[in-house]
């Protein structure tokens, strides 16, 4: 359609390369170059026309050669608890789903990597709706620069990849992703708080371990047995437990297991002894999930008496373990469910395996 340059979809390093050697064609300082910079991430501009440290003919002459694509929001919804979940319609038409989810002096805004999902876990509504394709950086990064474009703001403390879609089946748009998240030229925010959620994408997670920042990962374990997890998550099949609990073994930070609580499922006595074996292996720090109605046809969240006895039960073998708060449940917070609702399920696509993890050196 055009063929402006995305300067979105480049890390910031990257796009300073780009823009210093178009400041040295016109003849202007490299200074220039920075000023823009700044208005990519850091005091993000809607656009060009609104960098209003430059001369105006700059910034005609830069709106001629580059693009800043925006996400447009569709729809914003505020829970009673002030999480508040956007829906942003993507340029060809797909639409993603981002929740902000304010804590105290901290905002962690929980994003997506991909448009759907092709993993089909058993109880969550963005499997339902099918894959339908991978986001590009600017669309994944987008996101938290569009938290900055509100007026007012809403400044992210913190990102989780626990939107839409498999952030480590998309790790050629997700690597360059979280170098803008974290770069202190990009957004800024610390890589201790940026925390990348997986279903165990074994490729992926030894990519995202070698990159020398402290991300976090955090794994969708969800049951402590081949059987039950492959009932509920058909990767299992592909990426089976305990690869998956080597991975996280020899993964060179602390992972976080994540655990969603299915009533009569996944929550027995027995359950937690074996999820606790596999914790205690890996060092593993787990984080209980009440289940969000909506997603999970067939199933039921645990009671509360059960997740708080499953917790004592996995303190009681020396595991360090949280309940999740489940936030927004009145604005469908949960993944895939705002879509589901606005844009019905549709017709899931085919579940095309575009997970190509691209793993450098
Ligand atoms: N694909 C990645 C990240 C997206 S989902 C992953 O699976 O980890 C983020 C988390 O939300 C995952 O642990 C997922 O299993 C969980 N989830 C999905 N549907 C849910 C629901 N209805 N209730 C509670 N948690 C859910």
């Amino acid at each position: 359609m055009s063929d402006l340059e995305n300067l979105l979809d480049l890390t910031p390093a990257h796009a300073l390369d780009r823009l210093t050697a178009f400041m040295a064609e016109l003849g202007l300082p490299a200074y220039r170059a920075r000023q823009v910079v700044r208005h990519l991430w850091m005091a993000p501009a809607p656009d060009f026309a609104h960098m209003t440290d430059l001369p105006a003919a700059l910034r005609e002459q830069l709106a001629a050669r580059f693009a800043l694509p925006r996400l447009t929001a569709i729809a914003r919804q505020r829970s009673s608890d002030g999480t508040e979940k956007f829906l942003f319609r993507l340029a060809d038409g797909e639409a993603v789903e981002t929740v902000a989810i304010p804590d105290g002096n901290r905002v962690t805004l929980c994003i997506s990597s991909q448009a759907g999902c092709a993993l089909q876990c058993a109880f969550c509504a963005t499997g339902a709706m099918g894959f339908s394709r991978n986001l590009a950086v600017h669309e994944i990064a987008g996101q938290v620069r569009e938290m900055r474009l509100l007026e007012p703001p809403i400044q992210v403390t913190n990102v989780v990849f626990m939107g839409m879609g498999e952030p480590l089946m998309n790790w050629k748009a997700v690597d360059p992703a979280l170098t803008i998240l974290n770069d202190p030229s990009g957004l800024g925010i610390g890589a201790r708080h940026i925390t990348v959620s997986t279903v165990g994408v074994l490729p992926g997670i030894v990519a995202l371990g070698k990159r020398p920042e402290q991300f976090r990962l955090a794994i969708s374990i969800h049951a402590p047995s081949d059987a039950l997890r492959r009932e509920l998550m058909p990767i299992n099949a592909k990426y089976p437990l305990a690869e998956v609990i080597e991975a996280a073994r020899v993964f060179d930070r602390r992972v976080t297991f994540e655990y969603v609580m299915l009533g009569g499922v996944n929550d027995g006595e027995e359950h937690a002894l074996n999820l606790a074996a596999l914790a205690r292996e890996c060092r593993a720090f787990v984080n209980l999930i009440p289940l969000h109605p909506g997603g999970a046809r067939g199933f039921t969240a645990s009671t509360r008496e059960r997740v708080g006895a499953f917790a004592r039960e996995l303190r009681a073998q020396g595991i360090e373990v949280a309940v999740r708060r489940s936030r927004g449940v009145d604005i469908a917070a949960a993944c895939g469910q705002l879509r589901t609702e606005r844009l019905g399920r549709g017709t899931p696509r085919a579940p095309e395996q575009d997970g190509h993890v691209h793993v450098e050196g």
